[in-house]
């Protein structure tokens, strides 16, 4: 049994997440809720001033706070909502 974070802070598979979800016979998800009530699925990297981050390294401890949010609201931290269609 194991427990960790899905994605990192790009929305992209840790290189364990991705091993674990190929091999794992029971996936448990624990509820995290966004600030607006619903289910928080992704997480944003945020400065130590509250500055939503997009790059870096994969890994980062110090100097950075995580906020977990749902998709449409880390979509929106990170400057990607709304979604442009095709036009
Ligand atoms: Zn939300």
């Amino acid at each position: 049994m194991c427990f960790g974070l899905r994605t990192d802070f790009r929305g992209q598979l840790f290189p364990g997440s991705s091993e674990l979800l190929a091999v794992a016979d029971t996936l448990r998800e624990i509820r995290t809720i966004c600030t607006c009530g619903a289910k928080a699925t992704m997480v944003v990297r945020q400065s130590l001033d509250g500055r939503v981050l997009t790059e870096g390294e994969q890994v980062s401890v110090e100097k950075s706070a995580y906020v977990s949010l749902c998709r449409k609201h880390w979509e929106e931290a990170i400057g990607r909502w709304p979604v442009k269609g095709p036009e």
